[in-house]
């Protein structure tokens, strides 16, 4: 296939690791952000590929490892509510809360309902009149968008039955909490280039100038992943600290401007709590004043939540690059995909489940 089997090349991708080895005189630590990029890491062995003194350390760019256990704890308490039709992408749906997960509500008889994007739950709600259908708006700057748009599709309906439950989260925020950080490990960020599709990469200058760290926005494939850390590299050998794009065959810098309207329009920034890391300001997004009427924590009582995360999941750690999957004691014991603990071990985009799937024992 045009434009997937290129950047999988083997041979290509070795001639870049090679060019790694020869540029690198120094240990240094550089964070993929996305966790899309880890199990691609993973997938594909890259990590083995690389020389000793590059460490690649796992950052909180996996929407469904992120979603607070307060937030889950609401969606399960929303889900339980008699009428209800509560939608979501299915990856939540076994991301463990407080007391159980979505797929424990369904087996009790609640209507939970996997979809693949907010306009489906916005159909569901036009042929179900009758009920009131909430959809789970988690993810990044990526699924905003189409959220937001759901929003005004909704309103353009007069639907009075069509509510989010929004826990949107946002990469920059979270690149200053990690470099803030007086236990920070971070040299040097793999930006996601999804996210950068969206938002363009203007918003990564301060950061990288601020905290004098290379910034390379970056794809997903091994061959992008490969390039990306390799202008990384050569930033952090040469001392110096700008953003790059190497993925330019889809990212600009100033990005997808009618989807950043679209989510400026019914979005504005808020306080996000952020699973096993906590509250980060302004890392969020929630709906404006305007749109509260599909604010679903508006529309139903819900009452006080207690979360109570499990004392053995070290996943904030994880997410913030300061410890592997495999430092976790139980790791592929007490935790697995089938029986999580955590919510690192149930995404797709998780680090624990990506060492778990592609095997990094130690
Ligand atoms: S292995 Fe399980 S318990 Fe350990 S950090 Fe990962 S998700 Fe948490």
């Amino acid at each position: 296939m045009k434009y997937i089997s290129e950047y999988r090349d083997a041979h290509l991708v070795q001639a870049v690791m090679d060019e790694i080895t020869r540029v690198i005189h120094r240990p240094w630590v550089i964070m993929e952000i996305c966790g899309g990029q880890t199990h691609s890491i993973m997938k594909y062995g890259l990590d083995q590929l690389l020389p000793e003194d590059l460490e690649l350390v796992h950052g909180p760019g996996c929407p469904v490892c992120v979603t607070s256990l307060e937030m889950i704890d609401k969606a399960l308490a929303i889900a339980t509510h008699p009428g209800v039709i509560f939608t979501s992408y299915g990856d939540m749906l076994r991301v463990p809360g407080s007391e159980g997960d979505l797929f424990s509500v369904r087996a009790s008889g609640g209507d939970v309902r996997v979809v693949y994007s907010s306009l489906d739950a916005v159909k569901i709600a036009q042929e179900n009149p009758s009920k009131q259908v909430v959809f789970f708006a988690i993810g990044f700057e990526t699924t905003a968008p189409a959220n937001a748009m759901s929003v005004i599709h909704a309103q353009n309906l007069g639907l009075e039955n069509f509510s989010l439950l929004v826990s949107h989260v946002r990469v920059p925020p979270a690149m200053h909490a990690i470099l803030e950080s007086s236990t920070n490990r971070v040299q040097g960020f793999l930006a996601a280039g999804h996210v950068c599709t969206v938002m363009g990469y203007w918003e990564y200058g301060p950061i990288a100038q601020k905290y004098k760290v290379p910034v390379v926005v970056t794809g997903f494939e091994p061959l992008d992943i490969a390039q990306g850390i390799l202008s990384a590299v050569k930033q952090l050998e040469n001392g110096t600290h700008e953003v790059e794009n190497a993925y330019a065959r889809v990212v600009s810098y100033e990005g997808n401007q009618p989807a950043q309207r679209m989510i400026n329009q019914v979005f504005e920034d808020c306080n996000q709590k952020w699973r096993g890391i906590g509250l980060i300001p302004s890392s969020g997004w929630q709906l404006k004043h305007e749109f509260r009427q599909f604010d679903a924590t508006q529309r139903f009582n819900i009452q006080k939540i207690t979360p109570a995360e499990s004392p053995l999941c070290i996943a904030g750690q994880i997410l913030q690059g300061l410890k592997k999957p495999y430092d976790c004691s139980v790791f592929a014991g007490q935790c697995t995909p089938e029986h999580p603990l955590g919510a690192t071990m149930v995404s797709s985009e998780g680090a624990c489940a990506a060492y778990y799937h592609y095997g990094r024992p130690t």
